[in-house]
């Protein structure tokens, strides 16, 4: 079958294979909720036995339904910038993707910029396009009432509602579970959401042309992948305490990174450094999903601006970061971003410390460089142990794959076709 948006042969699977169960089986499953949005209640996000939110399916699907979720999730389609949101000046990085301009930045107001991930620069922005009546609103993510350590979509219309929203949050969330209700209301508004949540926009924009028309701005965190739930168990549970007695769980900010913090319905409380969760300090210790471990894009290339950290070799610099107020490493990719982020510093909203460059940015994230190297050769795993695989334009992986030797990408996709059984899922 032929790709109708690449001209290019279709990886996905056969129409008689496809059900939505299938995309959370094979371990492609994000958890982003834009297939239960589109559903009109037949798929329900709930959490998986893994501790994931997971589309269940309440009543059957029509072929049209599946048909779109095929095409619009993000867990079998991942692109860069749609061509017509790519300028002919634009710079094409082979890592970063489409950029318009790399800086060093930060919220200008200080409050902001302490109390967020980074340096506020997300919540910054956010801001700026409130209180200039650019958008009606942010649609972006909270902490949950349920979980403390999950994700809820949150919609800030206020500077406070911004401010609610700030920090990052490294568990499940599913921004995208109320999208179409968002389109259907009919007003203008901007996305935060990370990089695969954002692919799923771009997807559906394909075939719903209300999302170019009332989603002005995409904003994303660069992303390098959640805390498996299994993870953050073992995490609370080292810690003395259990996900249900939460009542605070905070990833990082209050400084940058600031410390992970948690409190308990008895008024006890803790703190830990960042990546505790994760599975340790170091890079290496570190434990993600397996979806996140083939993720081709995190990056973010479909937004108009990404922020991530700026760590010269991944991780801060532990002395600095006790008084560290934060900075945002950003990449500016659309002329809407470009003219957002010129208008948003003149006015103070944004502070620019600096430019950078997209070599210097690969010494802040080694992960993003070897993970867009790898990709293809991972998702060959995927087709050879019979999973679906993954379509993607735009992104460089085969330019990738082709530069690699035989030995390094046979390595990959041999790692790939022994972590899948962990992969896989069930509902
Ligand atoms: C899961 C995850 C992994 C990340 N991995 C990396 C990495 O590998 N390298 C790197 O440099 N940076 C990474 N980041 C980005 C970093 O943590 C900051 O989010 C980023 O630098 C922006 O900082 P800020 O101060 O501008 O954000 P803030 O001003 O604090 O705003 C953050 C915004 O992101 C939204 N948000 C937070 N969590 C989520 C979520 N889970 N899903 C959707 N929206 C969310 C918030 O609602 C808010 O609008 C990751 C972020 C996330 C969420
Ligand atoms: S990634 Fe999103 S669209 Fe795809 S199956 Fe999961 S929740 Fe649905
Ligand atoms: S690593 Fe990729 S798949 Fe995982 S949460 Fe981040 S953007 Fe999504």
């Amino acid at each position: 079958m032929i790709d109708a948006r690449t001209g290019k042969k279709e990886m996905a699977t056969p129409q008689t294979l496809k059900d939505v169960t299938r995309i959370v089986e094979d371990g492609l499953c994000i958890g982003c909720g834009l297939c239960a949005s589109l559903s009109g209640g037949k798929l329900d996000m709930k959490i998986s036995p893994l501790g994931y939110l997971r589309p269940y399916t309440k009543s059957e699907l029509s072929h049209e339904l599946v048909d779109l979720v095929y095409d619009v999730c993000p867990g079998l389609r991942q692109d860069t910038l749609p061509e017509h949101l790519i300028e002919p000046d634009t710079d094409i990085d082979p890592v970063w993707g489409p950029i318009r301009g790399m800086y060093s930045a930060h919220a200008g107001d200080e409050t902001t910029r302490i109390k967020a991930a980074s340096g506020g620069v997300l919540s910054g922005l956010s801001k700026f396009l409130l209180e200039t009546g650019k958008v009606n609103y942010i649609l972006h993510m909270r902490t949950a009432d349920t979980d403390a350590t999950h994700g809820i979509a949150h919609v800030s219309r206020t500077v406070a509602d911004v401010d609610v929203g700030s920090g990052s949050i490294y568990g499940p969330g599913a921004p995208l579970d109320t999208f179409l209700k968002h389109l259907d209301a009919g007003e203008p508004f901007a996305f935060i959401g990370k990089p695969c949540d954002v692919s799923a926009v771009r997807n559906y924009a394909t075939r719903d042309p209300r999302v170019d028309q009332l989603v002005k701005y995409i904003l994303t965190p660069v992303c390098g992948g959640i805390v498996p739930p299994a993870m953050m168990d073992k995490f609370l549970q080292n810690k003395g305490f259990t996900r249900e007695s939460l009542t605070k769980f905070k990833y990082r900010g209050d400084g940058c990174p600031g410390d992970v913090e948690y409190t308990d319905t008895k008024g006890r409380s803790g703190s830990a450094i960042m990546y505790e969760p994760y599975g340790g300090i170091q890079e290496s210790d570190w434990q993600l999903p397996f979806r996140c471990k083939i993720c081709p894009d995190g990056p973010g290339e479909g937004a108009d601006i990404a922020a991530g950290d700026q760590w010269v070799d991944d991780v801060p610099d532990w002395e600095f970061a006790k008084i560290d107020k934060g900075t945002n490493a950003v990449l500016v990719r659309t002329k809407a971003g470009e003219q957002l982020w010129k208008d948003a510093a003149a006015a103070g909203y944004i502070n620019i410390e600096q430019t950078i460059t997209p070599r210097f940015y690969d010494t802040c994230q080694h992960h993003h460089v070897v993970k867009k190297m790898y990709t293809r050769a991972r998702w060959n795993g995927l087709a050879e142990a019979g999973a679906l695989e993954p379509r993607s334009n735009g992104l460089r992986l085969d330019a990738y794959f082709e530069k690699n030797s035989n030995e390094v990408n046979r390595a990959q996709t041999e790692g790939t076709i022994a972590r899948l059984p962990g992969g896989r899922e069930t509902l």
